[in-house]
């Protein structure tokens, strides 16, 4: 018996926009950090790295292909 393989989605790195929720700067940002990222304007945490995908403290105004 042969089973087909199954494709497991890959978590794809991408970059992403996120505006700072306090001073809506815009922040161009990896989607798995490794470090935690700060507003490149005001030094606000806008991004924390949690071993997968980046926990973002702000809006993500789109993804970035
Ligand atoms: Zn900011």
């Amino acid at each position: 018996m042969k089973r087909s393989h199954i494709l497991v989605p890959k978590p794809k790195s991408k970059f992403q926009k996120v505006q700072c929720k306090e001073c809506s700067a815009e922040n161009i940002l990896y989607s798995h950090v490794t470090t935690t990222v700060t507003c490149k304007s005001c030094g606000n945490v806008i991004a924390e790295p949690t071993g997968s995908i980046a926990k973002i403290h702000g809006t993500v105004l789109g993804i970035l292909e």
